[in-house]
């Protein structure tokens, strides 16, 4: 089976190092083609043109920024979609909103293209590590076909329903993401506000009931003030943007979410978008 992977940064190089490690033989292509050096060496096809690409290939993976992007790339009017193979599998891995990839689906099934949206849950260790979970929008048949390779570069997959959900799951988890993130910030600031010593109250939040277990993940980060990105802060700002967007498609009123999202909009403002997500404690320190 011949793989396409369009889209190497920091989850899609390590997603597609896994495949590689697996035996896979893979055909890549990423804007900044720096990034694709070390599977280069390793074997994999660079090609500069994803139009090209698509057309050598069994399956095409994507794992891009954001949807315009993802459009940019393969819906336009010479986008790659246009260029595949009719029974080429398409796994959409890229978090976008949900009525984006159900009209991907509609699009690809149009052009005899099987198609799955596959968002991640997991940052740049489990990408690493092959650990990620995959939330799956689509047919049961088509994701049959590839659990192979999503085996490669997960730990577990969770076919939540037909096309779009998986990406509806996703923006779901990362809502939580990034309010439990906001909640945690928040509170530990005024503590130490207040004078209580940041480690201390770091234990006590941390091992208390309410806080989400995700967060112990991010305490040395905090600790450290290192903000070295593994999910950098403009992502989530705009995961929580792709979720308010949802709400107002499907008149829901989200007023947490529409609130943390300006949050994380203003950390993005002052210098903080390409931080990981964790950096907005700085903000709410007042740095
Ligand atoms: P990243 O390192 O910023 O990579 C983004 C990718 O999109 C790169 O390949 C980048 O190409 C490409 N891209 C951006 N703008 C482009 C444009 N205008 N034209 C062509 N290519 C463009 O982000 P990431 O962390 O790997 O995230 C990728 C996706 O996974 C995002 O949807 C993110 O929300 C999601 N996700 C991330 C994490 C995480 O923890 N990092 C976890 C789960 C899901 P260049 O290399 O040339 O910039």
């Amino acid at each position: 089976m011949k793989i396409g992977f369009i889209g190497l940064g920091i989850m899609g190089s390590r997603m597609a190092a896994n495949l590689q490690k697996a035996g896979y033989t893979l055909f890549v292509y990423n804007r900044t083609e720096s990034k694709a050096a070390d599977l280069i060496t390793n074997g994999a096809v660079f090609i500069a043109d994803p139009n090209e690409l698509v057309q050598q290939v069994d399956v095409v993976i994507t794992m891009l920024e954001k949807p315009v992007v993802v459009e940019k790339l393969a819906v336009g009017r010479d986008g790659f979609m246009h260029h595949m193979k009719k029974g080429t599998i398409w796994i959409d891995c890229s978090t976008v909103n949900p009525s984006f990839s159900k009209m991907l689906s509609e699009l690809a099934t149009l052009r005899g293209i099987e198609f799955l949206d596959a968002p991640v849950s997991g940052s740049k260790v489990p990408a690493e590590k092959g650990e990620l979970i995959f939330l799956v929008g689509g047919k049961e048949e088509t994701l049959a076909k590839v659990q192979p390779l999503l085996d490669e570069m997960g730990s577990k997959t969770i076919h939540v329903g037909e096309h779009s959900k998986g990406s509806a799951m996703k923006i779901m988890i990362n809502q939580m993401l990034g309010q439990s993130m906001l909640a945690f910030c928040e509170s530990l600031s005024l503590g130490m506000s207040l004078g209580i010593e940041k480690s201390k109250a770091m234990d006590v939040l941390l091992n208390s009931a309410v806080s989400a277990p995700i967060l112990t993940a991010f305490r040395s980060r905090i600790e450290e003030e290192n903000f070295e990105p593994n999910f950098p802060l403009k992502h989530l700002q705009k995961d929580l943007q792709l979720f308010t967007d949802t709400a107002f498609e499907q008149d829901k009123a989200t007023p947490l979410t529409n609130t943390a999202k300006e949050v994380y909009a203003m950390a993005k403002q002052n210098g903080m978008a390409d931080e990981d997500f964790s950096a907005v404690f700085k903000l709410l320190q007042g740095k």
